[in-house]
C-alpha cells in the first residue's frame, strides 16, 4: 500500500490530540503538515466524551496548578480565540475539598502550594464550612478548602469541539484508523502502520492515546505505565435546593456536584481492586455501598436523591505517579509524550497541547517549564507524586 508522509503525525484525536494541532496550528503557526490518526471518530469510549470535566486549582503538584490556571486563562480567552459564539458552559462554582482531623494537615499544606501558585483558595474552619454551606454536615469536619474562583466545570464535548474545527480549518488532516504497528530507524520514529495495511510517514510522532497510550508506547519498544481504569459517574435526582453548591469532595473522596437540574458523583475505587480494565461496565456496587450512604451523611437532604442512569470511563492512569508524562523520549527524541493524566487531562487540555507544541517548534518548553514532566522519571523511578487525584 502506498504510504504518505506528515511532518508531525499525532495518534489519537480527542482532547490532547486535537489541543496539540490547534496550537501547532494557531499559537505556534506552524506551517508543515499534520495529520490526526483516530480509531474511532465517533469517540464512543474517549476520555473525552467520558469525562466529568471539571477544573480546579487544588493540586499538591505546583505544574499541576500552573497548567489548571492555564487552562482557566484559555476558558476565559474562549470568544477571542473561536469567535463570539463560541460557549463550552463554563461554570465557575469552586471546588470545596473537605478534611476530618487525620487529612487536616495535607490539606492545609496543600493550601499552602496553591496559594504560593497565587490560586483563589480559602481554608475555612468547621465554623465557617457551616456558615457558608447550610446543607452540609460539618460535625466531624475539621477543615474545608473553598475554590473562590478559577475552578467549576464545562462541557467536555463542546471545548474538545472547538478544538479540533480550528485545526481542521487550518488544514489537520484527519486519519480514520488504527495504529498497530510504529517503525523506528536510527533512533527515530519513521512511520506508523495502521490495522487496514496503510504507512503513515512522520517526521514527529505525538502520543497522544489517552487510556491506550502504554499500548502505543510498546509499539515503539519503550515502557510507559499509563494503563485503562475504570471510573463510574452516577446522576442523580435530589429534590432538595443546594444553594451555592460547589463541586464537594468529601474527606472519603466521594464526589458531588450539580450537573443541569441535577448532580453527577463519584468515588475511586478501592486501591486493591483498581487494576487495568477494558470493560465499560457500570459498578452500581460502588454507588450503593459507598457513594450513597457517604452522600446522604455528608449531605442529609441527599438521602433522597434518585439514582437516573450512570455511566463508566477510562482514566489514563500512571500508576508510577497519577501524574502527566509530557515530553520526547530520550532514546527516540521525535517521540513525544502528552499521556497519564489520571483524572486532570481534560482541564490541562490547553497546556498539555502548547507544551507539545512548544517542543515541536521550539525543541523547548517556551510558556511553562514542565520539564518536572519529563519521561526521564519514569525510567529513573523517580514518581512526581499528585496528592490530590480525585
Ligand atoms: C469518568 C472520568 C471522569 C473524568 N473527570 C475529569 C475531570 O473532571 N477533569 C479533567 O480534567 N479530567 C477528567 N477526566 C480525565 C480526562 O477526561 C482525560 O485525562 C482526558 O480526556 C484525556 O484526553 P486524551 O485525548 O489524552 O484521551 P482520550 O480522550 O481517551 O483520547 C484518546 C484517543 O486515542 C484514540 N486511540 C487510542 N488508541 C489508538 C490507536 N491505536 N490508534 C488510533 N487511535 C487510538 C482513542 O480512540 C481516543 O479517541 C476524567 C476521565 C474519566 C474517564
Amino acid at each position: 500500500m502506498a504510504s504518505q508522509r506528515y511532518d508531525v503525525v499525532i495518534i489519537g484525536g480527542a482532547a490532547i490530540g486535537s489541543s496539540v494541532a490547534y496550537f501547532l496550528t494557531h499559537d505556534l503557526g506552524f506551517t508543515g503538515t499534520i495529520a490526526v490518526i483516530e480509531r474511532d471518530p465517533a469517540y464512543a469510549h474517549a476520555a473525552t466524551t467520558l469525562s466529568a470535566a471539571s477544573i480546579r486549582q487544588q493540586f499538591s503538584t505546583p505544574e499541576n496548578i500552573r497548567m489548571s490556571a492555564f487552562g482557566i486563562t484559555f476558558f476565559r480567552e474562549l470568544k477571542a480565540r473561536f469567535g463570539p459564539e463560541a460557549d463550552i458552559g463554563f461554570r465557575e462554582r469552586g471546588y470545596l475539598l473537605l478534611a476530618s482531623e487525620a487529612g487536616e494537615d495535607v490539606l492545609a499544606a496543600n493550601n499552602a502550594v496553591q496559594k504560593a501558585e497565587g490560586a483563589d483558595i480559602e481554608l475555612m474552619d468547621r465554623a465557617a464550612l457551616a456558615d457558608n454551606f447550610r446543607w452540609l454536615k460539618t460535625s466531624d469536619l475539621t477543615l474545608g478548602a473553598f475554590g473562590r474562583s478559577g475552578e467549576g466545570w464545562f462541557d467536555a464535548p463542546s471545548l474538545f469541539a472547538l478544538l479540533r474545527k480550528a485545526a481542521q480549518a487550518k488544514g489537520v488532516q484527519n486519519i480514520h484508523g488504527t495504529a498497530v504497528a510504529i517503525e523506528c530507524q536510527g533512533g527515530q520514529a519513521t512511520s506508523v502502520t495502521l490495522a487496514d495495511g496503510s504507512r503513515i510517514d512522520c517526521g514527529v510522532l505525538v502520543n497522544a492515546a489517552g487510556p491506550q497510550a502504554g499500548d502505543i508506547a510498546a509499539l515503539v519498544g519503550v515502557g510507559l505505565p499509563v494503563e485503562p481504569r475504570k471510573r463510574c459517574v452516577f446522576v442523580v435526582a435530589c429534590r432538595a435546593k443546594l444553594p451555592n453548591m460547589p463541586l464537594v469532595v468529601d474527606a472519603t473522596g466521594v464526589w458531588v456536584r450539580p450537573e443541569g437540574s441535577g448532580y453527577i458523583c463519584g468515588v475511586s475505587p478501592p486501591e486493591d481492586v483498581d487494576k487495568r480494565t477494558s470493560d465499560f461496565e457500570v459498578d452500581y456496587s460502588l454507588f450503593e455501598e459507598v457513594v450513597w450512604p457517604m452522600l446522604a451523611h455528608r449531605i442529609p437532604a441527599m438521602e433522597a436523591l434518585k439514582l437516573q442512569r450512570a455511566w463508566a470511563g477510562h482514566y489514563d492512569y500512571n500508576t508510577l505517579d497519577q501524574n502527566a508524562v509530557i515530553g520526547p523520549h530520550p532514546e527516540v527524541q521525535n517521540f513525544l509524550f502528552a499521556n497519564g493524566f489520571s483524572g486532570h487531562g481534560l482541564q490541562q487540555a490547553p497546556a498539555a497541547g502548547r507544551a507539545i507544541a512548544e517542543l515541536i517548534m521550539h525543541g523547548q518548553f517556551v510558556s511553562l517549564d514542565l520539564a518536572r514532566f519529563g519521561y526521564e522519571r519514569v525510567t529513573a523511578k523517580r514518581p512526581v507524586k499528585e496528592l490530590n487525584v480525585i
